[in-house]
């Protein structure tokens, strides 16, 4: 094979693989760290994240969420009448997917020092990475120090029959669709189903949210998918709960695609959203030519390093070392494992101690989560189930948020409710959710209690503004201590 290069490759300190937000973190860091690193991207440097899940998604719901807040405003909701300028939003989705052009990512990766090289990426033995390039060519790089794996997941489609002929979307088309269907049939009640079933109700889609399980983001606490599916019903989605969808038709292409139900029904759509389900995107990287099994997750320690392959080079962060797929945790990985790998390569040793700067820890059970939906769903830590398996000695506090001053001034009939987890041995919180509208941006709160352990006497010395709905945290706080104490 023709590499254009001699036979050891290219030398890179570092090989990055997948220029997601993940992999440019991973980039970043270790150019800090003052060593050399090319970066390996198949499609667009910025990766799902920029094109096809969580920017598109949220410029589709902004506008959604802020038409059903002024609609619960006496006032504002007078001035705004009419439903949702769908060409306009989905233009605004456009230009926060950069129109799908990653040029001002590859100025930025230009700009910090890394090399792009673009192509398909395959580990080819140790510390080895062929570019399978775009004209058909092929490279050979090879690494000093470390191989980095940033190659996120892809959508699952379940193997159904009719599924080919249905031609479903994924969160791809879920997130760049360029025309709004009239039907839209989404599967899968978790965040990806929910998020997409509220912006394409609202862009005009008739929305039929079919879940297997009995209620919604089956990872929460309960009541978060209580409240977000009466917030979809109430906007006109129909929401089916206990239902599989066993058999897709689409005969004709241009028509309407028909689902069969295990419950005996049928139902009828123009599209259909699968949201069931990632898988890594492994399955053609080379692993099995480093003793790894292609498709496989790569389980790694905190420092994002491949326990399972010798010499410690073959490091992993972001969705595909499945530890957490969200891009705020991937990246915090990024700059974990980045600092670690500079560390190592310029002969430090890598820092032990649990939150060290070298170490992902917050990984494992302080983990904040925003579900974009009408209400907003925002969670970090366990939930009283996940605390009750991990054998935690707990006790959960309620509080309704629309007994709050500030939720409602936010909104008339605000709806909303909020949880804290305290363990009480330690005195200090493991879990808080809060679900209502505008509780995202109340959620770093709750992250900071969480992950600094501050004990909750110190808490009450955190003062929140009047009248926000931040003053949740006091309701919280005397709430937990009017109830009976713990035997
Ligand atoms: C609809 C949707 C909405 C979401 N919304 C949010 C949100 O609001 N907030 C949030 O935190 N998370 C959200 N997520 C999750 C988030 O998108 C992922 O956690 C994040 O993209 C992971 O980043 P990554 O860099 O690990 O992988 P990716 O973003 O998937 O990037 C991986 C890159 O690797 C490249 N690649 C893959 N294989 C190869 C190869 N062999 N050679 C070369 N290049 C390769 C890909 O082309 C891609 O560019 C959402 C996900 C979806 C599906």
């Amino acid at each position: 094979m023709n590499d254009g290069s001699s036979e050891n490759g290219r030398g890179y300190d570092v090989i990055v693989i997948g220029v997601g937000p993940v992999g440019e973190n991973v980039a970043d860091r270790v150019r800090a760290a003052g060593l050399s690193v090319a970066v390996v991207e198949s499609e667009l440097v910025g990766g799902e994240c920029s094109y096809w899940a969580c920017m598109p998604s949220k410029a589709l719901l902004r506008p959604a969420v802020a038409l059903a807040e002024a609609g619960r405003l006496p006032g504002a909701r007078e001035a705004v009448t009419g439903r949702l300028d769908a060409a306009a939003v989905l233009a605004r989705r456009d230009s926060f997917a950069s129109d799908w052009k990653d040029d001002g990512q590859v100025g930025w990766l230009d700009g910090i020092g890394a090399e792009l090289v673009r192509g398909h990426g395959r580990l080819d033995g140790p510390r080895r990475v062929r570019v399978q390039q775009p004209d058909g060519g092929s490279v050979l790089l090879t690494a000093r120090h470390a191989v980095v794996v940033s190659t996120g997941s892809r959508a699952v489609l379940p193997e159904l029959p009719g599924i080919g002929e249905a031609r479903p979307w994924t969160s791809r088309e879920a997130t760049s669709g360029q025309s709004v269907p009239g039907r839209l049939a989404v599967v899968g009640g978790g965040v990806v189903g929910v998020e997409m079933a509220t912006a394409w109700q609202a862009l005009g889609s008739r929305v039929t949210l079919l879940v297997r399980g009995p209620g919604l983001l089956p990872q929460l606490e309960p009541f978060a998918g209580e409240l977000v599916a009466a917030g979809l019903t109430e906007a006109g989605a129909e929401v089916r709960t206990g239902v599989n969808v066993t058999e897709l038709r689409r005969p004709d292409p241009q028509g309407p695609v028909t689902l069969r139900l295990d419950d005996g029904s049928l139902l009828e759509a123009d599209e259909v959203l699968f949201a069931t389900g990632r898988a890594p995107r492994t399955d053609d990287l080379g692993l099995e030519t480093v003793g790894l099994k292609p498709g496989s997750w790569l389980a790694v320690d905190d420092h994002c390093r491949v326990g399972a392959v010798p010499e410690g080079w073959l490091w992993a962060t972001g969705d595909v070392n499945h530890r957490a797929l969200l891009t705020h945790q991937g990246k915090y990985q990024a700059r974990a494992a980045g600092t670690a790998i500079g560390a190592v390569a310029t002969g430090g040793r890598l820092d032990p101690a649990p939150w060290g700067p070298h170490t992902a820890t917050a990984d494992a059970a302080s983990v904040p989560q925003v579900v974009f939906t009408d209400p907003e769903v925002a969670a970090v830590g366990l939930t009283a189930a996940a605390a009750e398996r991990a054998g935690l000695r707990t006790r959960v506090v309620d509080y309704d948020l629309a007994a709050v001053a500030g939720a409602s001034l936010f909104a008339d009939g605000y709806r909303g409710h909020a949880r804290m987890v305290v363990d009480l041995d330690r005195g200090v919180l493991v879990g808080v959710t809060f679900v209502g509208s505008g509780v995202a941006e109340l959620l770093h709160s709750a992250t900071v209690a969480v992950v600094g352990e501050v004990p909750l006497d110190r808490l009450w010395h955190a003062v929140p503004s009047y009248p926000t709905i931040s003053e949740v945290w006091l309701r919280l706080l005397e709430a937990y201590r009017d109830a009976a104490p713990e035997a």
